[in-house]
């Protein structure tokens, strides 16, 4: 029997608690909290669930104009509770650490796999050491004590034996019937009654309990991709979906493969609809379930949640995302959170996961990260867009520094949310990219094959302060109005609707960058006899298609000691008689090749088929094959020069300026970070976009630039990734980058007489001339937030 009363706290202590969104409307505020407040006392009493009547939600006298709890809650916490906790959680010291850090929403372990409270579901195991506390109950009347949103968190994907035991069924098997298993737990399979129902009734269980503003799930999609279930659960749905049987194998040839996962994506968007059905049905109609989701789209394909199409029925994306890996930085922070942006729209929010303990490479969940290394990918992340999310695993701990590095920022952030939420990017350049392309160019390599090309044209882009936006494939033309160029980095699929989008775009005047494979795969990641925009990057396929060779794909995951010629030539050379080459070639070079005159060689590192060209198409550099490296004597050129185009520009008339790369660069820039290949993408950006890019940075460093705006201002968020650490982790000292100087073209509506540093706290003024402001940062130690106004 347990008993738990809550203080129904008075109008004033109301008044004092409310939510210090900005949005908030003090006497509306106060009627969702006395609401939920009330909704809060529960008695639960032998068999007895009793919530108060005319407490149902849609009962609500809230005005309907109120901006919901997801779209106004913009610092969550949280505090993933260990098994052990419940004897020792110590409530009021959390209580204080919620209110020092301005987090005004929290994230609570509810259930899953143990539940925290006192649940009645069959089969739902208590936490080991919870011996009756209502753990989970007390901190939502904790939080909601101190005027906090509540998500509850789920993790259903996994059970104990004693459940498998009593539903064999209901649990994931491979294809001689063992069931699969994660340590000492079995895992549940998406299509059965654990999901239909399990799932369903504790979501309901605790929606009637304690009235949480929300759900959301640890690891809610199941079995990822590199997993066949074959349940009778899943044999029975796979047959009458597709009239199939399920594959045997991985083969990416096989179309009934290839159903098997669409037929998994599916599933994983009904599981998000039932579960928000459910939540709705129980908690009212803002108690949505929002399941975590992760920050890498090849992470998202492995595990079959669709992100455009979550994002379309999202309205929060909970972003489990909680560190750097060294190949991405930072800045791969800020990307992920404006590509999120452009599915889910600026108007909502994306808080994030960031781990206060050592996390990632390697991990001790006890032991605090450097502050520096914390307090990058935070800043990172809320410069694209992202909200701040402290993230503690267990609920005490000796090492007590884990405490000091979330203030801070959450502070700042609170003084200066206006800025940092609500904003849509000032970008003239688009990265095209789409799932499908992970999926079925990427397969089983998409970090080679599709990550690694997107990684080195974003580091191109940040390392010469270009403000971009990512365009997913299916947007082109909802973005193109505000864009002067698009970059295809090794989008291999490419639809029929997205090739249509590009020609649109290009005959319009927009530039096009594409490199590698781009645009010569179907949907299905069948190669095509030709590019489908062949005729826009002016080259084509020579060599006949060989069946069930994809020779680029084979070679991604390698590195060759290949070179590319830049032409012409510009330098006399001894050429020993074996060569027989002609001494010099005269003549000026393109202009994207501006900064090499002291070379006629660039390095390469992948292979390159030939292609043919069209006439008004220009080779600007040919590939050299491979030769060996050792031993040295032997390192000399076989086949000095080929006709094999490595950069063509081509000239469409009226149309944008286009630059199509069979060498994919962008591949190598993003795995070894060699400045050529990052300056010689720089210059091809800047030549296809005509330099119509509204932003320049004078200054040494490396600095991310991302530029947004709101109604009469600009905002400009620049986060220092200049460090000892910036390749490889932690970061753990600041290094200080200027001065720097700032020219950004004005939009109309703002002015240039005001200028405000968010971070030093300072005003400066800028000169204006031209439709061009031009002020000066004299330094930056981790980050800037510049408003002009
Ligand atoms: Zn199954």
């Amino acid at each position: 029997m347990y008993q738990h009363k809550n203080k129904i706290m008075n109008n004033q202590e109301l008044r004092k608690n409310g939510i210090d969104g900005k949005h908030k409307n003090e006497g509306d505020s106060r009627r969702t909290f006395l609401k939920k407040a009330a909704a809060a006392t529960v008695t639960i009493a032998g068999s007895d669930l009793m919530t108060f009547a005319g407490e149902n939600p849609s009962d609500s006298t809230i005005p309907s104009n109120e901006m919901p709890w997801y779209r106004r809650i913009t610092r969550w916490g949280q505090t993933n509770i260990t098994e052990k906790d419940p004897s020792t959680y110590d409530i009021s010291w959390w209580r204080k650490h919620w209110k020092s850090t301005n987090t005004q929403g929290v994230i609570i372990n509810a259930g899953g796999i143990v539940a925290y409270y006192p649940s009645k579901v069959p089969l739902h195991r208590q936490a080991q050491f919870l011996e009756g506390r209502d753990l989970f109950g007390d901190l939502c009347r904790a939080a909601r004590e101190e005027g906090m949103a509540v998500f509850a968190r789920m993790d259903s994907n996994r059970a104990h034996e004693d459940f498998y035991k009593a539903h064999t069924d209901w649990f994931a098997i491979d294809g001689s019937g063992k069931p699969y298993k994660a340590g000492d737990l079995f895992i549940t399979c998406v299509n059965s009654p654990y999901y239909n129902e399990h799932i369903p009734s504790i979501l309901t269980e605790v929606a009637q309990l304690y009235n949480p503003e929300g759900f959301t799930d640890n690891s809610w999609s199941g079995l990822g991709r590199d997993t066949i279930c074959y349940c009778e659960n899943c044999k029975r749905s796979f047959r009458s979906k597709t009239g199939k049987e399920i594959p045997e194998a991985k083969n990416w040839e096989d179309s009934a493969y290839r159903e098997w996962i669409i037929w998994n994506y599916n599933r994983r968007l009904e599981i998000w609809d039932l579960n928000n059905q459910v939540t709705r049905t129980a908690g009212g109609p803002d108690c949505i379930w929002s399941g975590m989701n992760s920050g890498s789209i090849s992470g998202q394909s492995r595990s079959f949640r669709d992100f455009k199409r979550i994002c379309n029925k999202a309205e929060i994306i909970m972003l489990d995302s909680q560190s750097r890996n060294d190949s991405g930085g930072f800045q791969q922070n800020a990307d992920m959170g404006k590509l999120i942006h452009g599915l889910l729209g600026w108007d909502k929010l994306i808080p994030e996961s960031m781990a206060m303990y050592q996390a990632g490479r390697p991990t001790f969940r006890l032991a605090s990260k450097p502050v520096p290394e914390a307090r990058m990918w935070m800043v990172e992340g809320i410069a694209g867009g992202i909200q701040p999310w402290w993230h503690y695993v267990g609920a005490s701990h000796e090492d007590r520094r884990i405490y000091h590095t979330n203030g801070p920022i959450f502070n700042w952030h609170k003084e200066n949310e206006d800025y940092l939420i609500n904003r849509k990017p000032l970008a003239t350049i688009g990265v095209v990219w789409s799932q499908q392309n992970t999926d079925f160019y990427g397969r089983d390599e998409a970090e080679a094959i599709v990550d690694m090309p997107w990684r080195g044209m974003i580091q191109a882009l940040v390392r010469d302060r270009i403000p971009y936006i990512p365009v997913n494939a299916d947007h082109i033309d909802r973005e193109a109005k505000n864009l002067a160029l698009l970059i295809l980095p090794a989008t291999g699929v490419m639809t029929d609707d997205q090739i249509t989008s590009i020609k649109r775009f290009v005959k319009e005047g927009g530039g096009i960058l594409a490199t590698g494979e781009t645009s010569l795969y179907n949907e299905w990641g069948d190669r095509m006899t030709d590019f489908a925009l062949g005729d826009i990057f002016g080259a084509h396929i020579t060599e006949p298609v060989k069946p069930n060779v994809t020779p680029l794909r084979k070679w991604t995951n390698e590195t060759y000691h290949t070179y590319l010629r830049l032409t012409p030539e510009l330098r006399t050379r001894v050429d020993g008689p074996q060569t027989g080459r002609e001494p010099m070639m005269s003549g000026e070079r393109h202009q994207v090749l501006k900064g090499f005159d002291e070379t006629d060689i660039l390095s390469f590192g992948g292979l390159l088929e030939p292609v043919r060209t069209d006439s008004k198409a220009e080779v600007l550099m040919t590939y050299i094959p491979p030769f060996p490296i050792y031993p040295p004597e032997t390192a000399w050129m076989r086949e000095p020069k080929t006709d094999i185009p490595g950069l063509i520009i081509n000239t469409i008339p009226g149309a944008g300026r286009i630059a199509f790369m069979p060498a994919d660069i962008d591949r190598e820039y993003g795995r070894y970070n060699l400045p050529d290949h990052g300056n010689l993408l720089a210059n091809l950006i800047r030549w296809t976009s005509k330099d119509n890019i509204p932003l320049a940075v004078e200054g040494t460093g490396l600095v991310n630039c991302n530029l947004y705006h709101q109604p009469g201002r600009m905002i400009l968020h620049m986060t220092n990734l200049t460090s000892a650490g910036t390749w490889r982790q932690p970061v753990d000292e600041f290094i200080p980058v200027g001065p720097l100087k700032v020219r950004i073209k004005l939009p109309d509506n703002v002015s240039g007489s005001n200028i405000r540093f968010l971070v030093s706290q300072k005003n400066v003024s800028g000169s204006v001339a031209e439709g061009w402001i031009t002020f000066t940062i004299n330094s930056i130690s981790d980050h800037e937030v510049v408003v002009i106004s």
